[in-house]
């Protein structure tokens, strides 16, 4: 549905939308099952949310690589703590 004339924001608002939608549909029951899929862990609805996730950090980039490009003392969060 997605028209070559659409801005980015335009896509990225239609994409986070229909992520919206989806989430709505396969809300699970009180029981934790998916209504439609019929399954405890409904892999649409965790696509939906990555989709979410994702257009919000293109909107509003990542804070983590935005703390670490701004504060250079910030530490690593690979290197291992050093115990004591
Ligand atoms: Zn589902």
């Amino acid at each position: 549905m997605t028209a070559p004339f659409l801005s980015l924001a335009q896509i990225l608002n239609r994409l986070a939308l229909t992520a919206r939608w989806i989430l709505r549909d396969h809300q699970p029951t009180p029981c934790g099952r998916c209504p439609i899929c019929h399954t405890a862990d409904c892999a649409v609805a965790t696509a939906a949310r990555n989709v979410l996730e994702a257009t919000r950090r293109m909107r509003w980039g990542d804070p983590v690589q935005q703390q670490a490009a701004t504060d250079p003392a910030a530490p690593d969060h690979d290197e291992p703590r050093q115990a004591g």
